[in-house]
């Protein structure tokens, strides 16, 4: 079969950087399957990829066993990226054993898929695997300063276990891969119940609403638009010499969070207040990419500046909110506390009522 013939497996294909991973691989003509457990994603983000005639939806969870319409296929599959994952700080604090399933358990059934395939797997990680870093801007090489037992460790610890997987299969010829270690990345399609920063920023600005900064707003974060951040994604799947090592994708412009809001604010134009909330547990201080190892393996940089990239995005969340938003709606009107469910093969066991068919001690 022909390599150009075969399918993309895009698993978190609906989520937000994912939709537009999907729509960018459309474009270029790709036979795009997406994955999808539908857990942080957006109707209007699969609205978007279903107008294209060369792509198919499946829902499914990456912890349960892979769907038969995904097995029965294994052999057409020539790419499989994964991102799925609940990525916010409160959406993966939500159900942490999932999030940590679906980094372990997911990555492991989608590399196995990959070897039966003999297809290339791309694994998206994340600038969380960095922890609350002592080294500044962070580099490949850097290994980390991260909690194993904080409320941020089911994503962090999750995402470097799937890494060490996703390395294992490679060192020992199963599969081939690349790891994508992504810095915060913004644009439309984010969720605007999230939680992130910059979703939070636009939408409570627009709404009126106080500005929410965590702690004194001295942290930085370093913020990439999201198209600059797919086309990273695209180009490590498609390089063909590749050592064993993870590759920064990230924006290095580096601002602290204050200076974020009071930009967004100033581009708003209007006058809002800002609000001093708890910093959340091990919320790291600082965080800037090193992309030299993106340049000079991808020819990749992001080209997005910071205020084109938050104007886009600023418009599109005026469209998703309505646009009378500023002057009815609050944020807090907004679904901000839609409740997450377990899918159906992890809730609690006394809910299936098989308690005492379990071994204990
Ligand atoms: N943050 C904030 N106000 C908010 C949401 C987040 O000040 O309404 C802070 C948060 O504490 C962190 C930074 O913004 O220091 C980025 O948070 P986000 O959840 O976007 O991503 P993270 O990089 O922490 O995963």
């Amino acid at each position: 079969m022909n390599r150009s013939d075969r399918l993309t497996l895009v698993a978190g294909g609906a989520g937000f950087i994912g939709s537009h991973l999907c729509r960018m691989l459309l474009e270029a003509g790709e036979q795009v399957v997406c994955l999808d457990n539908l857990q942080t994603s957006r109707s209007s983000n699969l609205a978007m990829l279903t107008k294209y005639e060369n792509f198919e939806f499946v829902q499914a969870d990456i912890t349960a066993p892979l769907p038969s319409t995904i097995v029965s296929r294994t052999r057409q599959f020539a790419r499989i990226y994964n991102l799925a994952c609940a990525a916010s700080p409160p959406r993966y604090q939500a159900d942490p054993e999932h999030t940590m399933l679906t980094s372990v358990v997911g990555t492991d059934q989608l590399l196995r898929l990959a070897e039966a395939a003999d297809a290339r797997f791309l694994l998206t990680s994340t600038s969380e695997v960095y922890g609350d870093p002592e080294a500044h801007p962070q580099r490949e090489e850097y290994r980390g300063n991260v909690s194993c037992t904080g409320p941020r460790a089911c994503y962090d610890e999750g995402k470097r276990a799937a890494e060490t997987l996703t390395f294992d299969f490679a060192r020992s010829g199963r599969a081939d891969v690349r790891v994508a270690r992504i810095f915060n990345t913004y644009g439309p399609n984010m969720d605007p119940c999230d939680g992130r920063v910059v979703s939070n920023v636009i939408c409570q600005a627009l709404s009126g609403e106080a500005v929410t900064i965590y702690g004194d707003g001295s942290q930085t974060r370093s913020f990439c638009y999201v198209t600059d951040t797919a086309e990273a994604l695209r180009r490590l799947m498609e390089v063909e010499q590749i050592e064993l090592e993870p590759v920064n994708i990230g924006n290095p412009r580096e601002l602290t969070v204050r200076e974020l809001a009071e930009l967004v604010i100033e581009m708003l134009g209007r006058p809002v207040e800002l609000r001093n909330d708890p910093l959340p547990e091990d919320d790291p201080r600082r965080r800037r990419p090193n992309i030299d190892r993106a340049k000079a393996l991808l020819g990749w940089e992001p080209t997005t500046r910071l205020e084109d990239g938050l104007r886009a995005t600023m418009d599109w969340f005026a469209h998703e909110l309505g646009e009378d938003v500023a002057v009815t709606a609050t944020f807090d009107t907004i679904d901000r506390h839609r409740r997450y469910r377990a899918p159906a093969h992890r809730r609690p066991l006394r809910e299936a009522n098989v308690v005492g068919q379990v071994a204990t001690g």
